[in-house]
């Protein structure tokens, strides 16, 4: 007997889990359909993403209500308009052969006159983001007398994303004696305050250890310096040819750069984050699932309730600013039974991150060595040579022309026709990792590095009496050496005698301004575009999050703060052919492997000034995310 009849679930209902390939329970349904199914409890579900919650709650609820009647009977809250439109999918499909069951989504960033439709014209499951969810209640637009069930999923997510007020206040709204069920990854104590306050002698459940990311998540780190973040980054990648992953960065800036270097170099890259606007964050998701992006490199905010399968890697392309933000960006991967690498590049200051980390997730990390270039090419090559033995020919298309290819390629033997073959895509990998050093460290090492020798708080490459910054454009947008002079001293207005050396690197430059003239340059610059570009000058020390807090506020637009820990764009690379993305060097990446259409990033604000969040409420404070 299908198991999940014998936990109580109807016939219908199990025939449409068993065509989305549910043959089992996971372990969360099993513990909690039972409890659920009864009706008379409050519950407490301390479950990860990806671990079958939807099911564990939908499927009980599918049970439960009367779908005969088309007034709400169910209210599933969530964070997110992407965990709510999932939810609310997962449940149409579970309810496939049920007749007469009406489940909306309500979330902002979307139409509402639509979503006041669907409630007028009868509904039973409301899936709802807070924000919205109150819009549509001040509009005296639904009634909730009739519910019975409340679902608060990810409520630690909610609570971090400051809807506890909506919460309440939406709860105010349902009955007393409704029951409620909450989900939630963590066990905070705002959560656990939720429970005591609106649950009478809840059933809790723990699926896993409490806190404890899903068993299948391997965590790793690699210890290298600041300023090899992104070359580290880059081998990790091409070590590994069918990574499939989600890169997590800590502001949507920071972003943007890598996902623009990414492209430079070659690779299936873009990133979501919370500018854009939901059209474009749609597209981006569509072509991350469509497998057309081999790497989603996302803020925090955006990337949550996200629910794409096969995600072989998440990326700590830095580490987050809240720690339980790790289990969310971790759990990414893994889902559905599947295993993952959840990995990080930390620098040596950061090493005390993982170690409080490890303490949260209740499992050591891997430390792990950043791949030598000929490793690197090694991957790369029997990723090749895998590619040629599993290629699907097609004979009909081919056999014309095959005599002339058997011609041209007749003085060859079969072991030149095969090392040319290979050769054609691996060369590159060969070319661009020949002579690549050792990127990783130690941490005694790495700690004397990080302190360096600057005397005088300046940014440690600036010569003496220069303070050296950053301007996020370069070679690519067409300036010569001069040309960047000019710009710099034209917008500036100061003399070129007053700018030092001038490093013009692909997408990015590197040039010293005379201290007494810094404060020009940054003026000069505010609210300066190229091309549609904001152009960014920042102190070149602080991207690399190692320069003295004083100088943190000095990078234009202020939701940037100057501290990025771990900034990639090491300032020493120039002449080292891993360093410098983009502007010349090419990676080892095949040219124009780069298959996306992303041209839109002018049309992009990046001025801050608070986001919308995905359910439509206006954030007060301004946003890096
Ligand atoms: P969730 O935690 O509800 O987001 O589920 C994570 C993923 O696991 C989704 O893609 C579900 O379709 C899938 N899933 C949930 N329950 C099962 C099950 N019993 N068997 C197989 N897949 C499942």
């Amino acid at each position: 007997m299908n198991p999940f009849l014998e936990l109580g679930i109807r016939e219908e209902v199990v025939n449409a889990i068993s065509e989305l390939g549910f043959e089992k329970p996971s372990e969360i349904q099993e513990k909690a359909i039972p409890v659920l199914l009864t009706g008379n409890d409050d519950f407490v579900g301390l479950a990860q993403t990806g671990t079958g919650k939807t099911a564990a709650f939908g499927l009980p609820l599918l049970e439960q209500l009367d779908f005969s009647q088309k007034h709400p009977q169910a209210l599933i809250l969530c964070p997110t308009r992407e965990l709510c439109l999932q939810i609310s999918k997962d449940l149409e499909k579970f309810a496939k052969y049920v007749d007469n069951v009406h489940v909306v989504a309500v979330y902002g960033g979307a139409n509402i006159s639509d979503q006041l439709r669907q409630i007028r014209r009868g509904v039973q499951i409301v899936v709802a983001t807070p924000g919205r969810m109150l819009d549509i209640i001040g509009r005296n637009a639904i009634d909730f007398s009739n519910v019975k069930y409340v679902v608060l999923d990810e409520a630690d997510e909610m609570l971090n994303m400051g809807f506890k007020e909506d919460i309440n206040n939406i709860l105010s709204e349902t009955p007393d004696e409704k029951k409620t069920w909450l989900f939630s990854a963590t066990m905070p104590a705002e959560v656990r305050r939720i429970a005591k306050n609106y649950m009478t002698d809840p059933v809790e459940l723990t699926v896993g250890t409490k806190n404890t990311g899903n068993a299948n998540i391997e965590h790793h780190y690699y210890l290298i310096k600041a300023k090899d973040k992104y070359a580290a980054f880059k081998r990790i990648v091409d070590s590994n040819p069918d990574i499939f992953g989600i890169v997590f960065c800590r502001t949507k800036i920071e972003t943007q750069d890598i996902a623009e270097a990414l492209i430079k170099d070659g690779y299936n890259a873009d990133s979501l984050h919370g500018d854009l606007s939901q059209q474009q964050r749609d597209k981006v998701m569509k072509r991350y699932r469509d497998r057309s992006l081999q790497l989603l490199i996302a803020t925090d905010v955006a990337a949550r309730g996200i629910d794409v399968s096969d995600v072989t890697h998440v990326i700590n392309f830095s580490l987050p600013d809240e720690t339980e933000n790790y289990t969310h960006r971790s759990g990414r991967t893994a889902r559905a039974g599947k295993t993952g690498i959840s990995l990080s590049l930390v620098n040596v200051k950061e090493l005390s991150k993982i170690r409080h980390l490890e303490k949260i997730i209740g499992k050591p990390f891997e430390k792990k060595q950043v791949p030598q270039g000929a490793e690197v090419c090694e991957k790369q090559l029997f990723s090749i040579v895998k590619k040629i033995e599993n290629v699907e020919v097609n004979d009909e298309q081919i056999s014309p022309f095959l005599p002339a290819i058997m011609e041209n390629l007749e003085s060859l033997s079969k072991e030149d026709i095969i090392k040319r073959f290979a050769s054609l895509e691996f060369n590159r990998f060969l070319d661009y990792y020949k002579n690549a050093p050792d990127l990783n460290i130690e941490a005694r090492d790495g700690g004397r590095e990080d302190r360096g020798d600057r005397r005088d708080g300046r940014s440690r490459e600036g010569s003496k009496g220069y303070t050296r910054l950053f301007m996020n454009l370069g070679s690519v947008d067409e300036f010569s050496r001069g040309d960047m002079l000019g710009f710099i001293c034209n917008n500036a207005n100061i003399s070129g005698k007053s700018i030092g050396k001038i490093d013009l690197k692909g997408v990015f430059t590197f040039f010293e301004v005379q201290d007494a003239e810094v404060e020009k340059v940054f003026q000069g610059f505010q609210g300066v575009d190229y091309n549609g570009r904001q152009v960014r000058i920042e102190v070149s020390g602080e991207t690399r999050g190692e320069g003295r807090s004083d100088r943190g506020g000095r990078s234009r637009g202020g939701d940037r703060g100057g501290r990025r820990e771990g900034g990639y764009r090491g300032g020493d690379r120039g002449g080292r052919r891993e360093g410098g993305y983009g502007g010349g060097e090419r990676s080892g990446r095949r040219e124009g492997g780069f298959s996306g259409e992303r041209r839109d990033r002018g049309e992009r604000s990046s001025n801050g000034g608070g986001f919308r969040d995905f359910s439509g409420k206006r954030k007060e404070s301004k946003s890096k995310y």
